[in-house]
């Protein structure tokens, strides 16, 4: 964890910044919630909104320029992260996915203005000779989840994927395609950047950091493989189910889930890893979150990876539960 966690200026002013490339800001608040401004020499460019910033995003601007701000780029159409949106008012072009764009005008909030230009691949944003890349590659954290990219200054904003120095939030970050959330590990990296703006928590990453995010994803996914072929059978359900009633099958259930969780979480967090520590001590918040990234990993191996089999007609098993 950086240094300005600990200054109590920090908590009184509520921001902190650093200039990551040419003109290339990143902003901090104390709860943990980031957003970026790039300088153009002809108004600033500001990524993300988030409320428990709000409008400390202009102290910060302020102190390096009296630019004023003419562009917005949603990351993707989270309230945590643009519901602070309309502070900037009606002049400002908005620039989000179309998917974005989308989801905001199916469930209208007047704190995140709809988008004024969207894209649906690829689209760069110029302005003054200054440029920023945006991409699009698939739904990960959520559908329409944007990669901004800073060439010049090599800086990458990808939000809600990795928390540099610490495991993600609770479930992957409430992500809804955890396929394309493990996807977009390897997305990152294929950018050759120098500093990546996470969204969270307090500090800017290094490859180093998603490279430790990634294997500690890995870890968990390897044993929820395990703990599924292992216990994912008819005879561990049945055991859990045995002397209940029909009525309350889903407590044997959710004892079953929990027994293979526990297993993903015990191999997770006793583990030595590739720099010779455990999760624990490698990454913030392994100890309490695991048991709900175990979860998440485990169920979405049940909806969106093979299966391992189907029951056939007229006989009773294999009973496959994934
Ligand atoms: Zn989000």
């Amino acid at each position: 964890m950086p240094e300005h966690i600990n200054d109590p200026s920090f908590y009184e002013k509520g921001w902190h910044k650093e200039e990551l490339g040419d003109g290339f800001y990143w902003v901090t608040s104390p709860s943990g919630y980031e957003a970026a401004f790039m300088l153009t020499g002809n108004g600033a460019i500001v990524i993300d909104a988030p409320p428990p910033l709000g409008e400390n995003i202009f102290a910060a601007i302020e102190s390096v320029s009296d630019e004023p701000v003419t562009h917005l780029i949603y990351s993707h159409w989270h309230s945590d992260h643009i519901g602070a949106a309309s502070m900037f008012g009606p002049k400002v072009k908005i620039i989000a996915h179309d998917i974005t764009r989308d989801l905001l005008a199916r469930f209208p909030d007047p704190y995140r203005p709809l988008p004024t230009e969207t894209f649906a691949t690829d689209a760069t944003l110029e302005v003054n000779g200054t440029k920023l890349e945006l991409s699009y590659k698939g739904a990960d954290h959520c559908p329409g989840n944007i990669y901004v990219w800073a060439p010049t200054q090599k800086v990458l904003t990808k939000i809600d994927i990795v928390s540099p120095g610490s495991v993600a939030f609770m479930h992957a970050d409430a992500s809804e395609n955890i396929s394309g959330f493990y996807q977009a590990h390897d997305d990152i990296l294929s950018y050759d950047f120098k500093a990546l703006v996470g969204g969270h928590i307090t500090r800017w990453g290094t490859r180093e950091d998603v490279e430790a995010a990634r294997e500690y994803w890995h870890d968990v996914r390897t044993f929820a493989d395990e703990a599924l072929k292992e216990m994912s059978t008819r005879d561990v359900l049945e055991g859990f189910h045995h002397g209940m009633g029909r009525e309350h099958r889903l407590v044997g259930a959710e004892n079953f889930i929990n027994s293979m969780v526990n297993y993903i979480v015990d191999r997770t967090l006793s583990k030595v890893t590739s720099n010779g520590q455990t999760w624990p001590e490698r990454l913030a918040g392994a100890t309490p979150f695991t048991k709900y990234h175990a979860y998440t990993v485990m169920e979405s191996s049940r909806t969106e990876r093979t299966h391992h089999g189907y029951q056939r007609r007229g006989t009773g098993g294999p009973w496959y539960v994934v």
